[in-house]
């Protein structure tokens, strides 16, 4: 009887399962959407019980369309969006409120008024992060101090805080735990020792009663209860989707990059068995634990990368859809002196400019709209260039291939230009599915369907490789006028 993986991609917008084979292919895939909740501007909530439905609803509609069944599964990976933070009831495993979502903005004061207490190069030496509402820490404060009577309830032990995983894991287990990935993004965990650290529980005032109990990336988490999918399944791997995408790309060794085009990109760089310090607010976070202790990377990011391709089309109605912009961009030559910033919600690494608004630069009378979508597709990998110079710099080693993943990553001509701006060859693999491919690899290695990691190595193909092209002269031209268009959005100000 043939085996397989089971994969749970539990996303920002959508739940998703999906079967792998020995070889790394996808068997079979369901996706579910679930609603986004905005309460307040700024503000971003999940309904934990949906996320945990819909994942569910992937999991069996997995097996009914694939004809594979439950017993032909080897072990479940999970992987997650990261920093969400859920608060339940141990008891009834009922949340205690909505789930508060990464992008959710609501505790940008309490971090301002946290940080003037000192405490900077606290967090920044045993976190590897900065102090900002993205990560969990401030989220559970807040609901800490909001919900009334939930602080007593915590210190009793009655309340369990989970990110993503961790919820998942609690309702498939009836187990508390999560592993370093997600760890090390909720501003508790301490990157240097690999535990939860009481002087940042201190400093967010949150009562240690409530936290889960960490394990490695790849290790045994439980087995599901039989009544969810007919049968108990051994979860032995979780990470966040990140961190597993970049273990999907096989990046193993220090040095080894990857670059995810999505509605943002995402890069980090395996920086091997020490934390690397970044002195351009580049993050340090934990790779994986894979049993053997602690691997670490460095991640940055930017913030509008797909998306202004989504805004193209939906604000200016330039285009119809996202396919298209690649035979635009290859209809003009170049972009006529055109640059576009699209510091729509300001800018990330290296500039970290949150004031920053949107610009387009150089329009003449002869700027046509392929002109303008050309100059939107360099922007995304213009501005991966900065994140990939500034990572490079930090970790002190060139990097000598990019690999890449996420929906802008199928467009050519941005692969290419990215190749050619960056001098190094751009690699896109045979399979894009790296976030759960990575969550799969990571349960099965630990449940013995893989038996090493070079193994992954060899299931990893090379679709396309995008070689530099642009000579020198242009390279350094062009990205002297980025570097200007930058400046001058910088300086924009009303
Ligand atoms: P996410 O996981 O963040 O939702 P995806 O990896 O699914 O993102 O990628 C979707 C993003 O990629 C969208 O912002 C979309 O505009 C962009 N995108 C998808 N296809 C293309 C394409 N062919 N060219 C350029 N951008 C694209």
């Amino acid at each position: 009887m043939d085996k397989y993986i089971l994969s749970l991609d539990q996303g920002t917008t959508s739940s998703r399962a999906i079967i792998f084979n020995h070889a790394g292919q996808i068997i079979a895939e369901e996706q579910k959407e679930f609603k986004q909740y905005f309460p307040k501007p700024g503000w971003v909530e999940h309904d934990a019980n949906e996320i945990w439905e819909t994942q569910l609803f992937v999991a069996r509609n997995v097996f009914k369309k694939s004809g594979i069944s439950i017993n032909q599964i080897a072990s479940i990976g999970i992987t997650n969006q990261r920093e969400t933070v859920v608060l339940w009831d141990r008891k009834t495993g009922e949340p205690i409120y909505r789930a508060i979502v990464w992008q959710c903005r609501r505790t940008s004061e309490m971090c301002k008024v946290i940080e003037e207490t000192g405490i900077k190069n606290i967090i920044r030496s045993k976190t590897g992060l900065i102090l900002d509402a993205y990560f969990s820490g401030t989220k559970i404060k807040w609901l800490l101090d909001n919900v009334s009577g939930l602080r007593e309830r915590a210190l009793n032990g009655e309340i369990c805080f989970g990110t993503i995983d961790s919820w998942l894991l609690y309702k498939f287990t009836g187990n508390h735990c999560t592993e370093p990935t997600n760890a090390s993004r909720t501003l508790l965990f301490n990157i240097n020792t690999g535990k939860w650290d009481d002087e940042l529980l201190d400093i967010f005032e949150i009562p240690k009663e409530i936290l889960p109990k960490i394990q490695p990336t790849s290790s045994y988490f439980g087995k599901t209860e039989k009544k969810y999918l007919g049968a108990e399944i051994t979860i032995s791997g979780m990470a966040g989707d990140q961190q597993a995408a970049l273990f999907g790309q096989a990046c193993f060794d220090v040095g080894d990059c990857k670059n995810t085009y999505g509605t943002g990109c995402f890069a980090l760089i395996n920086t091997g068995k020490k934390p690397a310090f970044s002195e351009n607010k580049l993050l340090t976070t934990i790779a994986w634990d894979l049993g053997e202790g602690l691997e670490y990377a460095l991640e940055g990011s930017v913030f509008i990368g797909g998306a202004v391709i989504q805004w193209l089309r939906d604000k200016l109605g330039l285009i119809q859809n996202a396919y298209e912009t690649e035979a635009l961009a290859h209809s003009v030559e170049d972009t006529a002196g055109v640059y576009m910033v699209p510091a729509f919600v300001g800018l990330g690494a290296p500039y970290w400019n949150s004031d920053a608004r949107g610009t387009i630069l150089g329009l003449t009378r002869g700027t046509t709209k392929a002109h303008i979508v050309r100059a939107a597709l360099e922007s995304i990998a213009f501005l991966s260039r900065d994140l990939i110079e500034a990572l490079q710099k930090d970790c002190g080693t060139r990097i000598s291939t990019l690999k890449v993943d996420g929906g802008a990553s199928a467009n050519k001509f941005l692969m290419q230009f990215q190749a050619d701006i960056l001098g190094i060859p751009v690699i896109q693999p045979a399979f894009t599915e790296t976030t759960a491919l990575g969550a799969a690899y990571l349960a099965g290695l630990y449940s013995g369907y893989w038996d090493n990691k070079d193994i992954i190595r060899e299931n990893w193909h090379i679709k396309n490789t995008f070689k530099p092209k642009l000579d020198l002269y242009k390279r350094r031209r062009i990205i002297r006028n980025w570097d200007k268009a930058v400046k001058s959005t910088l300086e924009f100000k009303l």
